[in-house]
């Protein structure tokens, strides 16, 4: 399995209002980035426009990499936890077309969910 090269797959597929605030998160941007929080709505879904309440098609944090392909999350180290906490199954992955995966790994499903678990367990 691969590192994530931020090919941004997940990001554009699940902020559709797929993704939702913990309570965890919105304390802690409560406390150090309100900014975050005007774009959680009443009911702790995100992301919302601050003035409209309507819901953003795509996460308003999401950004291109003006030097690469890939794309950059511009509030990481605050990130929700729905987002810490992608890819978390082999099953969505393939679902996803995540490109951490290798040939190898869909040759040994189970294999490859102990490698993701390892990784996503070192991540955090
Ligand atoms: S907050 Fe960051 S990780 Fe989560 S959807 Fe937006 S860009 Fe992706
Ligand atoms: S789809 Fe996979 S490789 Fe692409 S950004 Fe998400 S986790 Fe990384």
């Amino acid at each position: 399995m691969k590192a994530c090269n931020a090919c941004g797959k997940c990001c554009v597929k699940y902020s559709n209002g797929q993704l939702s605030a913990s309570e965890q998160d919105i304390q802690l941007w409560d406390s150090f980035r309100p900014d975050i929080t005007e774009f959680v709505s009443d009911d702790g879904l995100i992301w919302f426009d601050p003035s409209s309440k309507e819901l953003i098609e795509l996460c308003p944090w999401l950004k291109k990499d003006p030097d690469s392909a890939r794309y950059l999350c511009g509030i990481y180290l605050d990130r929700p936890e729905d987002c810490r906490a992608y890819p978390a199954t082999i099953s969505d992955m393939i679902k996803d077309d995540c490109e951490m995966l290798e040939a190898k790994d869909l040759r040994d499903l189970k294999q490859a969910q102990q490698t993701l678990n390892d990784i996503m367990a070192n991540d955090r």
